[in-house]
């Protein structure tokens, strides 16, 4: 769909300079998402993988994130080889409603309740971000964090139409539990992608 140098603006890699590619496509269908147009796949462009990762070694950036869109649609395996072949790290944001291919630096799960992720990308995340939109998320979460590995670091994010509304909550429940960590989208305050 689109990618871009900018600042990763969430989660434990946040504000590191970040070349982001955003794979077009997802049926989880989010109802807060905030980039519907990544749903449909054939609404964009096809692109060939390796001028992907021409470009992604151009910009002098040292991780590329895979997002979308969903990325873990499709099979990865070519797109981290040819990443890591660059000497670039691999990170990847996935919903984990699909397997996962391919060799991953860092697995950033965000499970939505729309489409449950599959039980196989639990010991693999690095990161699990709730996105908190309503006060059920505080139990959402709590039963994804028991699914986690021991060494997986856990965020809470409001969800960027409600913030003002869910974040004293968030923070009042990061005070209690302090297993969890808020992640704010600060590219969003940044005015960058
Ligand atoms: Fe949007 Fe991501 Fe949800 Fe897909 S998984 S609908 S891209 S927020």
């Amino acid at each position: 769909m689109e990618q871009f140098y900018t600042i990763q603006g969430e989660g434990a890699f946040q504000g590191t300079p970040a070349y982001f590619v955003r794979i077009a496509g997802c049926d989880v269908g989010c109802v807060w998402c905030d980039v519907k147009d990544s749903w449909n796949a054939e609404d964009h462009p096809i692109v060939a993988v390796d001028e992907m990762v021409s470009l992604a070694r151009q910009s002098g950036g040292q991780i590329v994130v895979v997002t979308g869109g969903e990325p873990a649609m499709y099979d990865l395996a070519y797109l981290t080889e040819q990443i890591h072949r660059e000497g670039l790290r691999t990170h990847i944001e996935t919903s984990g409603a699909y397997p996962l291919s391919g060799e991953w630096d860092w697995v950033c799960l965000s499970p939505k309740k729309f489409k449950q992720p599959v039980e196989d990308i639990f010991p693999q995340a690095d990161e699990l971000k709730i996105v908190v939109y309503n006060q059920t998320d505080f139990k959402w979460a709590e039963d994804h964090a028991r699914e986690v590995s021991a060494t997986c670091k856990l965020y809470l994010q409001p969800e960027w139409s409600v913030e003002k509304k869910v974040l004293p909550k968030i923070i009042e429940y990061a005070k209690a539990n302090p297993k969890w960590r808020i992640s704010l989208q600060v590219h969003k305050y940044m005015d960058i992608p």
